[in-house]
């Protein structure tokens, strides 16, 4: 039923005409992002929401629909009309829930057209203020004598925070409890409110609150120390003695598949005029992010990284032998 609508959807497209498709965009585009507001998706989304309007002369506005490791939104966006007005601005997830959710209702990537890879984000490991290690030795130590009475927040199976989480609870050797949120936004709430203890989170979200001394930060999840003032002095989980360990979360640009390839050409042309807007990159930089300038950039090379991932991470959950349905 449902590809026969979308097959509906596609035939109105192609037979309204060129006309439309010269004039794209004409009324707002949207920005879906599958996860709640506050939390990095969100703030990368809004962010490129503004660098987008100049180029596409068009409001350009954010949704969010949270939920089940973003696998909410991005059905909703494969579902959507193709027409180059809903997209999803999602990230790792894109590529591992096809490995964690044995009843996901659509295909990455073929129900999808990818616009564009647009950065790479490092993640910290934070735990509440009130948290009694004080580093990352300290930290292990306690895990190791507490062990499942401690709680580790993620934004849901699948999500950047679960897989970052995954991994380290492997590289630790020991299950914590997760406690599954619709995003890093609430879920950062609750870890300043005290009533989680630890997250795995995008530097993004957490620099803000390392800053105002709200979390506490124990370390870096990429092979190489951040260059920002807040974090630069945080080691890496490696240098602490996680050797290898090594966790960066990525963000694209999705359009549903069968998107006019007229429109897919504006889109990605202004998401690379987008990407050199001054006040974005400064924004990015500022937050740890490295925004994309190589081939993941187009939509050929943007696919291939996502199905090189794809293959990456199913290895890493079917080890971890978490699923969900
Ligand atoms: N950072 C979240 C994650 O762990 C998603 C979000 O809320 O932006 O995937």
């Amino acid at each position: 039923m449902k590809m026969v609508l979308k097959s509906l959807m596609v035939a109105v497209l192609v037979t309204t005409g060129s006309a439309a498709l010269a004039d794209y965009p004409t009324k707002p585009v949207t920005l879906v992002v599958p996860f709640a507001a506050g939390g990095p998706s969100d703030k990368i989304a809004r962010d490129l929401a503004e660098a987008l309007r100049g180029p596409m002369g068009v409001a350009v506005v954010v949704e969010n629909a949270g939920g089940a490791g973003g696998t909410i939104g991005s059905a909703k966006v494969a579902r959507a009309a193709p027409d180059g007005y809903t997209l999803l601005v999602h990230h790792i997830g894109m590529a591992t829930a096809p490995s964690l959710y044995r009843k996901l209702s659509y295909k990455v990537p073929d129900d999808f057209e990818m616009l564009g890879l647009i950065n790479e984000a490092p993640s910290v490991v934070i735990g509440k203020s009130s948290l009694a290690p004080n580093s990352f030795a300290e930290l292990r130590a306690w895990l190791k004598d507490n062990g499942s009475k401690v709680n580790l927040a993620h934004a849901g199976l699948g999500s950047a925070s679960h897989l970052c989480g995954l991994m380290l609870q492997s590289a630790l050797n020991l299950k914590l409890t997760a406690i599954a949120y619709k995003g890093t936004g609430p879920a950062m709430t609750d870890l300043m409110g005290g009533n989680v203890d630890l997250m795995c989170e995008q530097a993004t979200n957490a620099v803000p609150q390392v800053e105002g001394k709200r979390v506490k930060v124990y370390g870096v999840t990429s092979a190489q120390r951040l260059a920002i003032p807040a974090l630069k002095d945080t080691p890496t989980l490696d240098e602490s003695g996680l050797k290898g360990f090594d966790v960066q979360v990525w963000h694209g640009v999705y359009a549903p598949k069968g998107t006019p390839p007229a429109v897919l050409t504006k889109l990605n042309t202004a998401l690379r005029s987008a990407l050199k807007d001054p006040q974005l990159i400064l924004r990015q930089e500022a937050l740890g992010l490295t925004l994309v300038s190589d081939d993941r950039l187009s939509p050929g090379g943007h696919r291939k990284f996502v199905e090189q991932e794809k293959v990456r991470w199913a290895k890493v959950i079917s080890e971890a032998g978490e699923y969900a349905d």
